[in-house]
């Protein structure tokens, strides 16, 4: 269906220099600019963008409540200090100040309260 685009989780690709592309965010947000282009490029007559390719921009991931690991290739950190800033990041990247707050909000409290913080959504949402 041409006018049917998967981006993100729903997809598998080989876009990252012939390696697949890895399943976080920043593929999916890089996914979504893409077929923006794609459709801009449609509605406008205009020649359609070369293919997709993924920027790797770097690895950040959490060990329970204050270590994580960040390799950006030219700088590593770990423990502590890589953890607030796995933080920081991802209520940075959030797309409005509302869901900063909100979610700043959430993880300091989950944080302070010992709660495992919420990832999933297996209920009703009010
Ligand atoms: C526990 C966990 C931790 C993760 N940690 C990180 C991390 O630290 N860094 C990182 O970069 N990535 C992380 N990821 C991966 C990242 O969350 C995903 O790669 C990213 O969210 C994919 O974006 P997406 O838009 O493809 O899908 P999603 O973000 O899953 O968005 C899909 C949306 O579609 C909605 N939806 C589903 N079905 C329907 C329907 N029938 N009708 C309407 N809406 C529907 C869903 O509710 C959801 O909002 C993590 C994932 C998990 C599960």
């Amino acid at each position: 269906m041409p006018a049917v685009y998967a981006i993100g989780d729903t997809v598998a690709s080989d876009a990252w220099n012939g390696q697949p592309v890895p399943g976080l965010a920043p593929a999916a947000k890089q996914g979504g600019a893409y077929v923006a282009r794609v459709i801009d490029a449609q509605l406008r007559d205009k020649p359609k963008p070369p293919h997709f390719r993924y920027q790797h921009m770097g690895s950040l991931a959490t060990i329970g409540r204050k270590s994580a690991v960040a390799d950006f290739g030219f700088v590593r950190l770990s423990g502590p200090l890589a953890w607030w800033f796995w933080g920081a990041v991802h209520v940075l990247f959030l797309a409005s100040l509302r869901s900063r707050v909100a979610v700043a909000f959430e993880w300091m409290w989950a944080y302070l309260t010992f709660r495992r913080s919420t990832r999933l959504i297996t209920g009703k949402v009010d």
